[in-house]
């Protein structure tokens, strides 16, 4: 979204009004006309139910199940890709660590069959195809572009009658329960249901979730493989690589255009923290691109884990580190997500602080919310207590929030 006339980008914890980098995903459809859809020229004046963001709004194995039957009973386009996805322990002591989660995991009762255990070194070398590889541990996994696949529901939704508004800020909200009004640059719209799907930037239009939910720049690296990794030798995983002071999460886009996407907690992350840290609005900054620190990181990651700088990489054309973007994770202070109504705001919901890990869990998490919306208890909705939004966790977090590093669990 783009502030046309809201002030300075970034201040108010609104998104940047422009200069924002450009992911992979959106890199990749810059002709899609959705990119700058307006279903009416000008705002209506009132709707049934507002909806404030929404990028790709159980746990977790439900939402995998339920997102590829999705995606497959409807065709989406998306680049869906299913496979094993690898754990793999690059030191032994984080393989340490692993062995015992995973024990203690077995133990309180947790379902273990579907997970593949490889802890000699050499055959998880070899599985994973990083040397120096101490440990692996694979289950089901799926990769897919979530920008298509939000196109495709949105194209659901505008065929049932949904108003899409792109680059149109909510700037503040006033009102009361039965008819809140959402102010924009663009005109004012009159609601008795409003939805936030925000996110990270929810504190900026309710004050009482800021400080709870915490914007932080967070970055991906996309890396072109060596021809040593191309072609029918592409990496056929995705791959958390875990090493003691990190995890890297790697994503190769199999069945498109062979790309791998690298993210998670870089080496360096700490110092992407310190730069945010020096400039308030920083954290709503999404202009950052090519962040150096990280980007030695993964580099490092490529060379000495895959080693795709040596000589076994070199033959052919070599590795290419080709970009990287920056997006806003919405960090909450107990790190679970904020799902149901705002207390004290009857008709005014939330569905936000996905604490960088919503593709996971916003398939089920949206459902349950419009279940809330339409009438049924949080009980029916299935989903964790602790992900819903109450007086008391709201009151207890703004007690605590000033003492907690709530990036420390990035
Ligand atoms: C680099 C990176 C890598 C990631 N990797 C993973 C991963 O591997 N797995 C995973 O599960 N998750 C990952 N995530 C996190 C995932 O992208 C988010 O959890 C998910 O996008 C949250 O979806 P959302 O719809 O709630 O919010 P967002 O996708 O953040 O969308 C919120 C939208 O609301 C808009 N908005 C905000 N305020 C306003 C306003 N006032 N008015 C109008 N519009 C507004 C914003 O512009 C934005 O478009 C990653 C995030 C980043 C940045």
């Amino acid at each position: 979204m783009r502030i046309e006339d809201g002030g300075a980008p970034g201040l108010n914890g609104l998104p940047v009004a422009e200069g924002m980098s450009i992911s992979h995903w959106l890199q990749t459809v810059r002709s899609d006309p959705l990119l700058d859809h307006r279903t009416t020229r000008d705002l209506p004046d009132s709707a049934e139910a507002v909806v404030i963001g929404s990028g790709i709004l159980s746990n977790e194995g439900e939402t995998l199940e339920a997102l590829i039957d999705y995606v497959r009973t409807n065709d989406v386009q998306c680049d869906l890709w299913t496979g094993k996805t690898l754990d793999v322990l690059m030191d032994t002591e984080s393989a340490s660590v692993a062995a015992k989660t995973f024990t203690a995991f077995a133990a309180a009762g947790g379902d273990t069959s579907k997970v593949e255990v490889t802890t000699t070194p050499a055959e998880a070398a070899k599985k994973s195809r990083l040397p120096g590889a101490q440990a692996a541990y694979a289950w089901d996994a799926a990769t897919l572009h979530p920008w298509k696949l939000v196109a495709h529901v949105i194209r659901q939704c505008l065929d049932l009658g949904l108003n899409l508004q792109t680059w149109t800020p909510a700037t503040t909200i006033t009102g009361s329960a039965g008819q809140w009004i959402v102010h924009t640059p663009r005109g004012a719209i009159t609601a008795t249901t409003v939805i936030h799907a925000t996110n990270a930037y929810a504190g900026a239009l309710l004050p009482e979730i800021r400080g709870i939910i915490e914007p932080m720049p967070h970055m991906c690296n996309r890396v072109i493989p060596p021809s040593t990794f191309s072609g029918s030798q592409a990496l056929q995983n995705s791959y958390a690589v875990i090493y003691k002071d990190a995890l890297y999460s790697v994503n190769p886009r199999s069945t498109s255009d062979g790309n791998i996407l690298i993210g998670g907690s870089a080496k360096n992350i700490d110092r992407l923290r310190e730069y945010v840290d020096e400039k308030v609005d920083r954290k709503t900054d999404d202009r950052l691109v090519d962040f150096e620190p990280i980007t030695t990181s993964v580099r490092q990651l490529c060379d000495t884990g895959f080693q795709w700088d040596s000589d076994l990489g070199r033959r052919g054309a070599p590795v290419r580190y080709d970009h990287a973007w920056s997006g806003i994770l919405g960090m909450s202070a107990d790190t679970v997500p904020f799902v149901g109504t705002v207390p004290g705001k009857h008709g005014q919901w939330m569905c936000c602080g996905h604490n960088g890990h919503g593709m996971a869990r916003i398939f089920t998490c949206a459902p349950a919310l419009a279940k809330l919306i339409g009438g049924a208890t949080w009980a029916d909705t299935e989903l964790p207590d602790c992900f819903q939004v109450t007086k008391q966790r709201l009151a207890w977090l703004a007690t605590v929030v000033s003492g907690v590093d709530i990036r420390a669990s990035l």
